[in-house]
C-alpha cells in the first residue's frame, strides 16, 4: 500500500482538486491512504481568526466569512448544487460557529487547535467528495480517532502504542474497500479533544501512517520538482537531488529546509520506508527519493536560508560566568515558551541564541529571561546554513552583509547576517 500526502498548495483551488484526482487516478490499482492539509493559506487565516476571537476583535466575523467564502467558491466550481459536500462543509464549519458565539474561556493553545483544525476537516471533505465524483471510490476518515496524542495543544506528542494499535486494527480492511482520505496535522486526546502536531505537520502524519501500516513508500506531492539544493525562489540554477539518505534529509530539515517537516523522517527511517518527494504537476517525474543508502552527489552545496531571525544575547546581572546552572535555566525558559533554538554560542560572560521570530512566543520568552538576565537582541536577521560547500563559497554568499555570528563544523557552516 502507498501513502500520499498533498499539501495546501496542491489543493489551493478547483484546478488543484482536479489535478489531485488526476494524480490519484494513475494509482488506481494500488491501496491508497491520502493525507491532506488545509487548502492554500487556510491555516494562516484560521490562526488570524483564533487571535481575533481571543482578542474579541472587530474583524473576527470578516475573517471568518472570508475563510468560508473561499471554500464555498471552490466547491461551487467543482460540484452540482445538490451534492452532499455543501452540507458536509457547512456542518464542519458549525464547530467554529459554536465556539465563537461565546466569549473565550479556555487556554489560547487549546482554542487554537479547536479552531485551526477545521481547515483540514473541511479540505478532506472536499477531496473525498471530489475523488468520488471522479469515480475514485474514497472514504473520509476522522484522523483524531487514530493519531493519539497527549494534551500538549499545538505540539501534540504522539502516543505511539495506542496510535499503532488503532491504525493497524481497522485501516487495512478499509483500504481493501476504497481509498482512505484523512487529515494531516491533527490528532486527538484521550478526552476526544483535537490537537495539532505543529505547523506544517501533515508530512509527519503521512509518515506515522506509513510506518504503522508498513507502507511500500510515502509520497509527498509538492509544487517543486523534488528536493533542491536551495530555494528556487531565492537562487538561480538550483539542482535537484535524485536521492538523499535519511541522515542527510534529517540534517537538512534540522537546519530549516522547509520541503519536509523535521519529524517526518525518523518513523520512516526506523521502519525502512522510503519517502518520495514528487511534483504534483508532473506526476510521471521521479522527484527525490529519501532512503537508507543513497548515492549522494553534492555537485552544489546545500543552502538553507531562514529569514526573520532574532539573535539574542544573555549575560548575568552580576557579571558572573554563564554556568551550567544558568544554561539549564535558560533552556528551560526557551522550552516553556515554545521557542526552538536554531544556533547558539557561549562565551565567558554571555550566551547567544538565534531563533525564529514569532510575536506571541517572543514576548513571553523575553519577559521570563529578563527576570534573571541582562538581555540584548537584534531582529530581522537571516540565518544562512551551507552544507558540503567549497572553501570561499560562504564568503561570496555573505558579501556586503554584516556577519553577527558564525559557526563552522566539518560539513556545515552557519552564519547570522544582517
Ligand atoms: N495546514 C497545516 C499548516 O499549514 C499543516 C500542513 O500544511 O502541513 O501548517
Ligand atoms: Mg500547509
Amino acid at each position: 500500500m502507498l501513502v500520499f500526502k498533498f499539501g495546501g498548495a496542491s489543493v489551493k483551488d478547483a484546478e488543484g482538486m482536479i489535478n489531485l484526482a488526476k494524480v490519484v487516478g494513475k494509482y488506481k490499482s494500488e491501496q491508497l491512504l491520502i493525507v491532506v492539509s488545509a487548502m492554500g493559506k487556510t491555516t494562516n487565516a484560521l490562526e488570524k481568526l483564533t487571535k481575533a476571537y481571543v482578542d474579541q476583535a472587530d474583524d473576527m466575523h470578516d475573517i471568518y466569512e472570508g475563510i468560508k467564502q473561499y471554500h464555498y467558491d471552490i466547491i461551487a466550481e467543482l460540484f452540482e448544487p445538490n451534492n452532499p459536500v455543501f452540507d458536509e462543509v457547512a456542518n464542519t464549519f458549525v464547530e467554529i460557529d459554536w465556539m465563537i458565539e461565546d466569549e473565550p474561556q479556555d487556554d489560547y493553545d487549546f482554542i487554537y487547535d479547536q479552531i485551526v483544525s477545521v481547515g483540514e476537516l473541511v479540505s478532506t471533505r472536499i477531496v473525498t467528495a471530489y475523488l468520488n465524483k471522479a469515480g475514485l471510490k474514497s472514504q473520509w476518515l476522522d484522523v483524531r480517532g487514530y493519531i493519539h496524542t497527549d494534551n500538549t495543544y499545538r505540539e501534540g506528542v504522539i502516543q505511539w502504542d495506542k496510535t499503532r494499535e488503532s491504525i493497524q486494527l481497522s485501516i487495512p480492511a478499509q483500504l481493501e474497500r476504497s481509498i482512505v482520505v484523512t487529515q494531516g496535522f491533527l490528532g486527538g486526546t484521550s478526552e476526544n479533544f483535537t490537537t495539532t502536531l505543529g505547523r506544517e505537520g501533515s508530512d509527519y502524519t503521512a509518515s506515522i501512517f506509513g510506518a504503522c501500516l508498513g507502507a511500500e513508500s510515502v509520497t509527498t506531492w509538492k509544487d517543486v520538482p523534488g528536493i533542491l539544493n536551495a530555494d528556487p525562489k531565492l537562487f538561480e540554477d538550483t539542482v535537484k537531488f535524485d536521492e538523499l539518505s535519511y541522515t542527510e534529509a534529517i540534517e537538512m530539515t534540522y537546519y530549516g529546509a522547509t520541503v519536509i517537516h523535521p519529524k517526518t523522517i525518523k518513523p520512516l527511517q526506523n521502519a525502512k520506508i522510503p519517502l518520495l518527494v514528487k511534483p504534483f504537476n508532473h506526476p510521471e517525474e521521479a522527484g527525490t527519493i529519501i532512503k537508507e543508502s543513497a548515492a549522494h552527489v553534492f555537485a552544489k552545496p546545500v543552502i538553507i536560508i531562514k529569514q526573520n531571525q532574532v539573535l539574542l544575547s544573555l549575560s548575568t546581572k552580576d557579571y558572573s560566568f554563564i554556568s551550567e546552572d544558568h544554561l539549564s535555566d535558560i533552556f528551560g525558559k526557551f522550552a516553556k515558551s515554545h521557542v526552538k533554538i536554531n544556533m547558539m554560542q557561549t562565551s565567558a560572560l554571555s550566551f547567544s541564541v538565534c531563533f525564529d521570530y514569532k510575536e506571541e512566543y517572543f514576548n513571553k520568552l523575553l519577559a521570563s529571561l529578563k527576570e534573571n538576565y541582562k538581555v540584548k537582541y537584534n531582529s530581522e536577521l537571516t540565518l544562512i546554513t551551507v552544507r558540503h560547500s567549497a572553501d570561499g563559497f560562504i564568503k561570496n554568499l555573505t558579501a556586503g552583509k554584516t556577519t553577527l555570528l558564525e559557526q563552522i563544523s566539518r560539513n556545515t557552516v552557519q552564519v547570522v547576517v544582517k
